[in-house]
C-alpha cells in the first residue's frame, strides 16, 4: 500500500479542504503517514496570507527537494493558495513538484492518482460534491464545511481574492448531504465556512442566505451544534443576528473581524464600515445573546498607521471587550492594493511593540472574562484527550479540560467551572446526558 503526508497551513478553509484531500486518498486506496520523510507521496497544502506562511512553504519545498534526491520516486504534490501563481514559473520554479493543482480542484488530484498507479480493483473515487471527506476515517467530532469559496470584497489588504477568486457559493442541498454524511460518520457539531459567510447564497437560485441555510440544518437528527465564520460587519444581518438566537443548535460564538479601531484606516483598508457601525452591530449582537462570546481579528501597522490611530484601536478593544483577538502585524502582500498603493511605513519593532500591547490588553481581558465562568455549570462538547485530560469547548468556545475514566469523545458533558485562565478553563463533570439515555455509563 503506498502512504501519503498531507502538510496543511493556513485557515480553517485550508483545514477543510485537507479533509477533502484526505477523501481522495482514502479512497484511492492510500494509508496516511504521519511523517513527512517516510511518505511515497507529499501534499503540500499551502497558504500566502502572510510572508511567514510563505516562508515555511518555501522551506518545506527546499526540505523536499533534498529528500527527492534520495528518495526519486516520492511524488511531491502542491495546492492551496501559493499556486495561484503563473503555473509555468511556478514549474520551473519548482520542477522537483510533480503535480500543482488549484484549491478545490479535487478532480485534478483524482486524475492524477489515476495515472500514478492502477487503483485496486473495486476502488471508486468519491464524488467530491456532496459526501467527499466525510467517507473517510478523519471525520472528527467537530468538522468545518466550506459553503462559499473566494471573496468579492478586496480589502486592500488582502491576497485571498487573489488566490481564491470570486465568491461561489455551494448549494443549500449540497452542504446538507455532506453534513448528513458527516453525522453518520460521528460528527456532532459542524462549522460552516466562509472567506465571507455573510455574503452566502447571494449567486444561489432564490438567493437564500446564510439564516435560510441554518434553518435547513437545524432538524437534522445527530447533529448537535452548528457554527459558522467568518463574518463581515459590513454584511451582517439583523435576520441572522435574530435566526441565531432563537436556533437551540446555533452556538452563541461569533468571528467577527474589526481589523482596527481607526475610521481612516478602515478606509484606507476599504473594510466597508465605521467604528461606530462596528460598536452599534455588537451592541445589537449582546442584546440577542447576552452571554455571546465574539472573537476578532486586528492589523498592526497598516501603513501610514500613527501612533495615535493605533491607540484608538487599542482603546476601542478595550471598551469592546472581545473574548478573543487574533493580532497579526501588517505584511505587504504581492498584488494586494495596499501593497501597490502604500509603502511598509511602520517600522518593524513599532509594529511588534504594538502587537505585544495588544497580546497583554487581551490576556487580561479574557483573563476576566473566563473568571466569569467559575462554578458555572456548561455544557461542553468534548472533542479528544490530551494528556490524559479530555477536553472540549462550550457553546460559547471557550476550550475546556476535566478529567474522567468514562470514555467521553463525541459526548455532551455538563462541566463545572472550578479554574480559569486566559486561554482555558478547568472543571469537573456533573451531568452527562448521554448516560441519561443509556447510551454512556458515566463513572466520573
Ligand atoms: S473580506 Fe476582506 S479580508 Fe476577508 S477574505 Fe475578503 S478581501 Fe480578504
Amino acid at each position: 500500500m503506498l502512504h501519503y503526508h498531507l502538510w496543511t497551513i493556513g485557515c480553517q478553509m485550508n483545514q477543510a479542504e485537507s479533509r477533502r484531500i484526505a477523501g481522495v486518498f482514502a479512497s484511492a486506496g492510500y494509508a496516511h503517514e504521519p511523517q513527512l520523510d517516510s511518505a511515497d507521496l507529499v501534499v503540500l497544502n499551502t497558504c500566502v496570507v502572510r510572508q511567514s506562511a510563505e516562508d515555511r512553504i518555501l522551506g518545506t519545498l527546499g526540505l523536499l527537494a533534498g529528500m527527492k534526491k534520495e528518495r526519486p520516486r516520492m511524488k511531491i504534490a502542491v495546492t492551496g493558495c501559493f499556486t495561484a501563481r503563473d503555473g509555468n514559473e511556478l514549474r520551473s520554479r519548482f520542477p522537483h513538484v510533480d503535480l500543482f493543482f488549484g484549491s478545490g480542484e479535487y478532480g485534478v488530484l483524482e486524475d492524477w492518482l489515476l495515472q500514478q498507479r492502477t487503483p485496486p480493483i473495486g476502488t471508486h473515487l468519491p464524488d467530491t460534491s456532496t459526501c467527499a471527506g466525510a467517507a473517510e476515517s478523519t471525520a472528527g467530532v467537530s468538522a468545518y464545511v466550506p459553503i462559499i469559496h473566494g471573496c468579492n470584497n478586496f480589502c486592500t489588504y488582502c491576497i485571498v481574492p487573489y488566490t481564491r477568486g470570486r465568491e461561489i457559493s455551494r448549494t443549500p442541498a449540497e452542504v446538507e448531504g455532506e453534513i448528513r454524511c458527516l453525522v453518520a460518520k460521528g460528527t456532532r457539531e459542524v462549522v460552516l465556512l466562509g472567506q465571507n459567510v455573510d455574503s452566502y447564497g447571494h449567486d444561489l437560485p432564490d438567493r437564500p442566505d446564510l439564516a435560510d441555510l441554518l434553518e435547513r440544518l437545524e432538524p437534522i437528527e445527530g447533529l448537535q451544534r452548528i457554527r459558522f465564520l467568518t463574518n463581515h460587519p459590513k454584511d451582517m444581518t439583523d435576520k441572522l443576528i435574530s435566526t441565531m438566537a432563537r436556533l437551540g443548535k446555533v452556538c452563541e460564538h461569533l468571528d467577527l473581524a474589526l481589523q482596527s479601531g481607526d475610521n481612516d484606516i478602515l478606509r484606507a483598508m476599504a473594510r466597508g464600515y465605521a467604528v461606530d457601525d462596528f460598536v452599534r452591530l455588537v451592541a445589537r449582537i449582546r442584546d440577542a445573546m447576552p452571554r455571546i462570546s465574539i472573537a476578532t481579528d486586528i492589523i498592526v501597522g497598516f501603513p501610514g498607521e500613527t501612533d495615535e490611530q493605533f491607540e484608538s484601536t487599542f482603546s476601542l478593544l478595550d471598551q469592546i471587550r472581545f473574548d478573543v483577538v487574533h493580532v497579526a502585524a501588517y505584511s505587504p502582500r504581492p498584488e494586494t492594493i495596499a501593497a501597490r498603493k502604500y509603502s511598509d511605513s511602520v517600522p518593524q519593532q513599532a509594529k511588534k511593540d504594538r502587537l505585544h500591547r495588544i497580546e497583554e490588553l487581551q490576556a487580561r481581558i479574557a483573563s476576566e472574562i473566563n473568571a466569569t465562568y467559575v462554578q458555572g455549570q456548561y455544557e461542553v462538547l468534548v472533542e479528544g484527550k490530551k494528556k490524559g485530560r479530555w477536553f472540549g469547548r462550550t457553546r460559547t468556545h471557550k476550550l475546556v479540560f476535566f478529567e474522567s475514566n468514562s470514555d467521553c469523545l463525541g459526548h455532551l458533558v455538563t462541566v463545572e467551572i472550578t479554574k480559569t485562565g486566559p486561554w482555558a478553563l478547568q472543571g469537573q463533570v456533573v451531568y452527562n446526558s448521554i448516560s441519561e439515555k443509556g447510551g454512556f455509563p458515566y463513572h466520573g
